[in-house]
């Protein structure tokens, strides 16, 4: 008979672990949270401090062995978070980087990242619904929400179910036949959160290495906004196909794209293009078109760095309607034209993944 696994067995558990050389255990010393127990799969966080981040990876297995030796226990899966109580926030981020990059990792054919200099221009909401059309062409698509410091994938599929489990892997929830993949699923939302830079790709790569990606064609990751070490990092331990920068018309919101363009470049991703959102604004009353934010600087930055200008998407009631409740347009209106621009962008970015062979960058390492 299979025993039960409990809270007081996993707690029980998790007191022989502790952290370097801590007087106590990460559950005494009030370390561990958000212990969910699902049908002998065990997932839990352990904030640690910033200043030793990097040493989470070690406290990770630790914890994870504790678990997985119980009787009744099929997967345990621990998520190193740094709180914002400790202090030294400031501190430089260090990566585990050296010793890893070697293998990149691909569950897919095709990886694509979808980035952009700042938050709030709409990468999100674009990541779905490219998905999405993607999907509708009949190709098996993954999307990931990388955006560790502010999921996005909950709100815009409407859920926050834990995930399942398969063979000690976490299986990814099903939206519209998307495979979808977040650490909004797997944390509680009302646990304010710092992110230390090593813990952010470890739970990025977990969430890569851990989840079972069923014979995904694509996988469209949801990059964190910013041109950061994380973004960085990620782009030199995952195999990317390319990358889509997202951006609004505003000179500023370029500026950072332009960032963006020079990240990939460093690493050798290729960038299949740049998408403005935000472009224009078509009024309901009088129909006519309004370029709000002097539409067109996307086009022009592309054009002048001869890099591909994928399409302009409009400010637009229903796309921000539907994002925000968790219907993205493309999923639950189709045909509307609105959609049919997300359509025809991801007809471009499948046709340049297909008709140029692209598979993986490769990777240099500075
Ligand atoms: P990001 O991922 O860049 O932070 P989001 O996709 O979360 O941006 O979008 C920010 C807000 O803007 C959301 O409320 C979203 O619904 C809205 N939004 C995104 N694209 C559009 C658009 N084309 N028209 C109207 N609202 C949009």
């Amino acid at each position: 008979m299979q025993s039960e696994i409990t809270l007081e067995k996993v707690k029980s558990a998790l007191r022989q672990v502790k952290f370097l050389h801590s007087k106590d255990n990460v559950i005494d010393d009030g370390d561990v949270s958000g212990i969910v127990l699902k049908d002998g799969h065990v997932s839990f966080s352990i904030e640690i401090d910033p200043k030793l981040a990097k040493n989470s990876e070690q406290l990770r297995k630790k914890a994870e062995n504790a678990i997985i030796m119980l009787p009744g226990v099929l997967s345990a899966t621990a998520i190193m978070t740094a709180h914002k109580n400790f202090s030294s926030t400031q501190q430089k981020n260090t990566f585990p980087t050296e010793k890893t990059q070697n293998k990149l990792l691909k569950p897919a054919k095709y990886i694509i990242a979808i980035a952009s200099g700042k938050g709030g221009v709409g990468k999100s909401t674009t990541a779905i619904n490219l998905a999405l059309a993607l999907k509708q062409k009949g190709i098996n698509v993954g999307i990931l929400d990388a955006d560790i410091y502010g999921p996005s994938l909950p709100r815009l599929i409407g859920s926050t179910k834990k995930p399942d489990y398969e063979n000690k892997k976490i299986l990814p929830l099903d939206a519209w036949g998307l495979q979808v993949m977040s650490i909004g699923f797997m944390i509680e939302p009302e646990s304010p959160m710092i992110w230390r830079g090593p813990m952010v790709m470890g739970a990025i790569e977990q969430m890569l290495r851990d989840v079972l990606w069923k014979n995904l064609e694509v996988l469209v990751i949801d990059l964190p906004p910013g041109t950061g070490d994380a973004q960085l990092s990620l782009s030199q331990r995952v195999a990317l196909s390319g990358a889509v920068i997202v951006s609004t018309p505003q000179d500023l919101a370029l500026i950072d794209a332009r960032k963006g363009l020079n990240m990939f470049r460093k690493v050798n991703v290729p960038i299949l293009g740049i998408i403005e959102n935000m472009s224009y604004f078509i009024c309901s009353d009088c129909n006519s078109r309004h370029n709000i934010f002097s539409t067109g600087g996307a086009r022009k930055e592309a054009d002048r760095l001869n890099i591909p200008f994928l399409g302009e998407i409009p400010l637009e009631m229903s796309i921000r309607q539907t994002s925000d409740t968790g219907a993205p347009i493309v999923a639950t209106d189709p045909e509307n034209q609105h959609s049919k621009i997300y359509i025809k962008i991801a007809e471009l970015i499948w046709e340049s993944l297909a008709n140029k062979k692209i598979e993986n960058a490769s990777i240099i390492i500075d």
